[in-house]
């Protein structure tokens, strides 16, 4: 058998606690579960705007790790979950248009699409845009 060391899908330590699979310890394991319940509440508002929410936790996990639980956009605090090209132009809440954000950068960006906003540098924009275009295609190698 081969032994494969688990990590914590939050902050990446390795997993030594109880049964868990996903966290390494108590904190972890509730921000998780934070971010699920976000996930649920998505996928309910899809489903009443009849559009598809593909996103699984372990993916959302991962862009949250890569951007440190921060704001994608400057750094500040994780505080919302941001549709990067927005819901109203038709970006869809799935791995390759999500990240995190902080509540002015959400209110900064609106609802333009991210070549139209002004408020954040395009340079920035232009890095996630990158960092989402990955993500696409490595989610669709996991489920050739
Ligand atoms: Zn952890
Ligand atoms: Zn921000």
């Amino acid at each position: 058998m081969v032994y494969i060391e688990k990590r914590c899908w939050v902050c990446n330590k390795v997993i030594t606690w109880g049964q868990s699979d996903t966290a390494c310890k108590l904190q972890c394991r509730d921000r998780l579960y934070a971010e699920s319940y976000r996930i649920e509440r998505h996928k309910e508002a899809s489903y009443i705007r009849n559009r598809p929410c593909r996103l699984q936790l372990g993916e959302w996990a991962e862009t949250l790790r890569h951007y440190k639980w921060r704001c994608a956009f400057c750094k500040g605090p994780f505080e919302s979950l941001d549709h990067f090209v927005p819901v109203s132009k038709g970006g869809a809440t799935w791995v390759g248009n999500v990240v995190p954000a902080c509540l002015q950068c959400q209110i900064a960006k609106g609802n333009l699409l991210p070549q139209e906003v002004e408020a954040i540098p395009q340079e920035i924009m232009e890095r996630i845009a990158l960092y989402l275009q990955r993500r696409d295609r490595s989610s669709l190698k996991q489920t050739q």
